[in-house]
């Protein structure tokens, strides 16, 4: 298959320039080699805000009383249920960029993304 961008890595520079190339009529491939949105989607932005925003509310509920608030009871951080939003969350914003169910593995998947004509993505898991 012939296309006009090739583009290597699907974080947020990839998938922007793509869609960008889409719009202006290209056709788009881009390779990934890990995980579709790229660091920022999978492990820096997005994760680590969402873990900040459960650290912030734990900080909150143990200051409570400052705001005149009474919270009873032992104020108790369960990692697992974090773990799981900050997973929802990342899960919600991958999405977002890739309405369609990826293939991994081996195979690559060979259909439109993030929504617009014309960009294939190939997920190549050669780590
Ligand atoms: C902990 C952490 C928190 C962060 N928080 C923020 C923040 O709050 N705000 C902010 O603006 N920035 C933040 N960043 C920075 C942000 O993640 C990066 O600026 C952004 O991800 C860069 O995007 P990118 O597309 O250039 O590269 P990346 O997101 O690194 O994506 C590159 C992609 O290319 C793929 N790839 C690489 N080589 C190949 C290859 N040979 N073949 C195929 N695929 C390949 C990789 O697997 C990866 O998916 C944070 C980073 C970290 C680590």
């Amino acid at each position: 298959m012939d296309y006009d961008l090739i583009i290597l890595g699907s974080g947020p520079g990839g998938y922007v320039a793509a869609i960008r190339a889409s719009q202006l009529k290209m056709k788009v491939a881009v390779v990934e080699r890990a995980e579709l949105g790229g660091i920022c989607l999978n492990w820096g932005c997005i994760p680590t805000k969402a873990l900040a925003a459960s650290a912030g509310i734990f900080a909150q509920c143990r200051k409570s009383e400052d705001f005149g608030i009474e919270v009873k009871g032992e104020i108790t951080p369960h990692f697992s249920k974090i773990i799981e939003r900050k997973n929802r969350i990342v899960a919600t914003q991958i999405k977002g960029i890739n309405p369609e169910e990826i293939s991994s593995g081996h195979s690559t998947s060979n259909i439109d993304r993030f929504g617009f004509k014309h960009v294939d993505c190939f997920i190549i898991h050669y780590r």
